[in-house]
Parts: C-alpha cells; sequence; structure tokens
C-alpha cells in the first residue's frame, strides 16, 4: 500500500490500514520534512502562544513504527506509472503498489498580482505559521486579503496579539461560500468590535511588496499600506500527478462513492478529490475540512483492502474566532427556508430545510461549544432524512434528542 500525501488524510489512511487488520507493508510518502501535523492550530492557537508555533504532530515516530507504517518525508513523488503500479520518487527510486492512495491535499490559490519581496504570505504548511507568527506583535501592520476562514481566523489571532488588522474581501460580505449570512454577521461583528478594520465589495487593482512593506491599491481606488499581507483567499486541490496519469480529474480528482478513481488500483481521498455526496443525492463536491479529511482517509483505506463500501457521512467543520465557535453540518446551501433556534447568551442555531420539510443542514454559532451538541444532534436528523416538526425546531423547550427519538 502506497500513500502519496502525509496530511490529515494520508495518515489517517496508513492507520486505518492497521487497524482494517492489513499486515503488509504501508509507504506513506509526504513532501514536507516534518511529522505529519495537524493544520488547524496553525491559525489559532498555534498562532498566539507567546513563543514561536510548536507543531502538534497527528503520529509521532514511534506511533509510526509500532504500528510498522514506513513514513517517507522530505519526498515527493513525481509520476505514477499505472500500467506498472509504481511511482517514482524524487530520488529517482521507483516505489512499487498493489492499492494508491492519493491524498495530495490542496494549495493556497494564488493572487496574480502577489509581491515579489517576501513580505506577501500565504498559510497552509507549519513552515507558512512560523514565517507568519514571526511578524505579529503590537502595532505592525497586517493587510488580510481575502475574508474566509483563513482570513478570519488570522485576523483574531493577530488582534490577541496586537496587531493592527485590515480583512479585504472582493464579496459584498464575508464567508460568502458555505456560510449563512446571519451568521457571517456575528463573525463580522466580532471582529469589528475586537479592532478589525472589514473591507467588503473591494477588490485589489494592484499590489506591490518591496520586502519591507506592502502597498495593496483596492478597486475603489483606496490604498492599503501593510507590514505583511497575508493572502487567503481559497485553496486549489493538488492534481498534477493525477492529471499525468491520465487519472480522470473533476474539481480535483474525481473519485466514486468509494473513493476509487477512474483507476480501479488507485484511490484519492481528503481534500484533493471530489466525489458523490449520497445525503444530497450524489451531488459531487469538494469538502476542505478536516473531519472530512478523516473519514475519507479511513474508508479509502477500508476500500482499498476490498470493502465497497459508500461514503455515508454528512459533512461538518468549525471555526474558532475569539470566544466564537461556529459549526456547521451539511450544505446550508441545499435549503430553501431557514428556522431558528436561540439557545441563550447569543448563540443560536439556524437549520436549513428543503421545501418538502427535509432537514439538510445545521449551523449554529455561540461561545466556546455552546452550539456543538444541538449541532452534533441536527447532524443525526440530517444522516435520517428527518423531516422534523418546524414549531418542534425553534423551541428550546423541545429537546433535539427527543426529535431524533421520534
Ligand atoms: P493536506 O493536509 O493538505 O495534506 C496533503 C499533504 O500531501 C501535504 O503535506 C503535501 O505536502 C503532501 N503532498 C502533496 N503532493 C505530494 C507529492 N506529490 N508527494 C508527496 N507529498 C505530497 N478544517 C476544519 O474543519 N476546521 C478548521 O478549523 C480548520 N482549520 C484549518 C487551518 C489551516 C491553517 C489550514 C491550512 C486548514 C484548516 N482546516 C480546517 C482544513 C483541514 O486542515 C484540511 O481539510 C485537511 O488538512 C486536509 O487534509 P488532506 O490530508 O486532504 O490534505
Ligand atoms: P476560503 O474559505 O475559500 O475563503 C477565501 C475567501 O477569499 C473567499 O471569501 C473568497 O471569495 C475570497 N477571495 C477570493 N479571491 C479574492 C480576491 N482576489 N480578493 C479578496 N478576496 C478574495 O479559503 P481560505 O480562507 O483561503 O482557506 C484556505 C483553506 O484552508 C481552505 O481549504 C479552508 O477550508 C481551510 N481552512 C479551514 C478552516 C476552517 O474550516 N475553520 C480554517 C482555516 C483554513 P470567493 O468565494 O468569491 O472566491
Amino acid at each position: 500500500m502506497v500513500i502519496v500525501g502525509a496530511g490529515e488524510c494520508g495518515t489517517r489512511a496508513a492507520f486505518a490500514l492497521r487497524e482494517a487488520g492489513y499486515d503488509g507493508t504501508i509507504a506513506l510518502v509526504g513532501s514536507e520534512a516534518h511529522p505529519p501535523y495537524e493544520r488547524p492550530p496553525l491559525s489559532k492557537e498555534a498562532m498566539t502562544g507567546e513563543q514561536a508555533p510548536s507543531i502538534k504532530t497527528i503520529a509521532d515516530a514511534a506511533r509510526l513504527a509500532e504500528h510498522r507504517i514506513d513514513l517517507r518525508n522530505s519526498t515527493t513523488v513525481l509520476s505514477i506509472d499505472r500500467a506498472n503500479r509504481s511511482v517514482r520518487l524524487a530520488d529517482g527510486s521507483d516505489l512499487a503498489y498493489d492499492k494508491l492512495l492519493l491524498a495530495t491535499g490542496a494549495l493556497p490559490r494564488k493572487l496574480p498580482l502577489q509581491g515579489m519581496g517576501g513580505r506577501s504570505v500565504c498559510l497552509r504548511t507549519f513552515d507558512d505559521a512560523l514565517l507568519i507568527r514571526r511578524h505579529l506583535r503590537q502595532g505592525v501592520r497586517i493587510a488580510i486579503v481575502g475574508g474566509g476562514f483563513i482570513g478570519l481566523e488570522l485576523a483574531a489571532s493577530a488582534r490577541k496579539l496586537g496587531a493592527d488588522v485590515t480583512v479585504i474581501e472582493a464579496q459584498p460580505r464575508i464567508l460568502m461560500r458555505g456560510v449563512p449570512e446571519e451568521i457571517a454577521a456575528v463573525v463580522h461583528q466580532a471582529h469589528v468590535a475586537e479592532g478589525v478594520e472589514i473591507v467588503c465589495g473591494d477588490g485589489i487593482a494592484s499590489m506591490e511588496d518591496d520586502g519591507e512593506t506592502v502597498r495593496i491599491v483596492l478597486s475603489s481606488g483606496r490604498t492599503v499600506v501593510a507590514d505583511l499581507a497575508i493572502v487567503g483567499i481559497g485553496a486549489v486541490p493538488v492534481t498534477a500527478l493525477a492529471e499525468t496519469a491520465g487519472l480522470a480529474l473533476n474539481n480535483g480528482i474525481s473519485v466514486d462513492a468509494r473513493l476509487r478513481t477512474s483507476d480501479p488500483h488507485v484511490f484519492a481521498a481528503g481534500d484533493c478529490c471530489s466525489f458523490p455526496l449520497a445525503v444530497y443525492g450524489d451531488r459531487r463536491v469538494r469538502l476542505e475540512a478536516w473531519r472530512s479529511a478523516q473519514e475519507h482517509g479511513a474508508l479509502a483505506a477500508r476500500n482499498m483492502l476490498g470493502a465497497e463500501e459508500a461514503h455515508a457521512t454528512v459533512p461538518w467543520f468549525w471555526s474558532d474566532q475569539y470566544g466564537l465557535t461556529l459549526q456547521i453540518a451539511g450544505l446550508p446551501d441545499e435549503g430553501d427556508r431557514t428556522i431558528r433556534r436561540d439557545l441563550g447568551d447569543g448563540a443560536f442555531i439556524l437549520f436549513h430545510l428543503k421545501d418538502d420539510g427535509r432537514l439538510v443542514a445545521a449551523s449554529g454559532i455561540g461561545p466556546d461549544n455552546a452550539v456543538a451538541r444541538d449541532v452534533r444532534l441536527a447532524e443525526m436528523l440530517i444522516a435520517r432524512s428527518a423531516r422534523p416538526d418546524l414549531a418542534a425546531l425553534a423551541s428550546t423547550a423541545v429537546k433535539l434528542k427527543s426529535l431524533l427519538a421520534a
């Protein structure tokens, strides 16, 4: 078994192969120099400590050795020879496989205008986090291009450290993709209350980076001058290996519900692939979220061993900014109408329903873990294609658990 990409998904797959009883060799090949590590802390708690960020490993050398997982880090896979079932590594050697998993993840989308002086950066890796953290301190001017998750989580972290932060979002509002307006408004207000300036509906006309400062001229003519510009304008799936190997692509590496590519010996999982999501009538999606990368890794591993198991879970992700946690189960854009349930302390959940009454998503926001349990229960209702009573959904007097039992 050869796994390309030693991130969240690839690493989970390696362990899942062992959990499923596989006893043969497992090679986990990753370009990065570090042991497999968690990315979510990089924009959050790892960024706000007194010290330089420390790495949160998914599995250290001892655990990998215990499970006989052959981690080859600092090693890039250059090509796939599907006819001979082998991959070519950067050192020129070949690695044969019976089954291959591509868990190559995604990389930050680059701004075509991005400056050259080293003061315009993106965040994806631990090394990126180290570089960004070096700049964050009281009074430093940070411009963040993109009001998505990376941008907003970093804005919160940078404010915690006393930086001056301006977020520039081309869309009319932040978190336009995938987050309902009512929830985005709470996030927006939290940032403004913490002193972040958010500019929406204004694009980047030009950006110059002379190695000391970055000058960003917006489409409106306004100029934002910063000591560091962080560009968080989305992620693109890493598909070059699959593409040159002639595998089918479709918004990432195209896989079926079993995470199999157009070659039955090759699987793809995590941020790099699109797949049919059963809970929405096989709508093809590409998810960029921690839990789905884990679930994909485990599912791909079982199917690499012949399980023939179809993807059956509901997407879920979270974001932490200041003391607020946002959680979304399902895809809110599947809904035709919304019911709101207030949970107190400013926390609330929106239930997204189809016209026929089927619950298709739930999104919530509140302090700390205020929405976690109800979003989890909603996720179970979504998985069952439940059509809950609307008044019951809105009323805190009715426990969601009772709807599940019904
Ligand atoms: P990745 O983690 O990107 O791993 C892919 C690995 O493959 C990389 O290490 C790459 O170097 C390697 N690779 C690629 N090509 C090759 C090759 N040819 N040869 C060898 N190796 C290769 N999700 C949430 O749900 N909640 C969060 O709060 C959250 N926070 C995040 C914060 C940050 C800063 C980032 C960047 C992401 C965050 N995410 C969050 C998203 C989540 O981390 C990703 O969805 C998840 O990491 C995807 O896992 P993956 O294994 O598919 O890809
Ligand atoms: P993102 O959430 O897709 O947000 C990017 C934002 O930037 C979008 O609102 C996008 O608008 C906007 N944008 C695009 N081009 C722009 C431009 N030229 N000028 C200004 N704004 C522009 O992606 P991200 O925040 O960059 O995150 C990158 C990856 O990290 C994703 O995979 C994400 O899932 C992951 N991540 C996740 C979390 C989490 O789940 N909590 C946290 C951090 C990172 P459009 O929609 O119009 O493109």
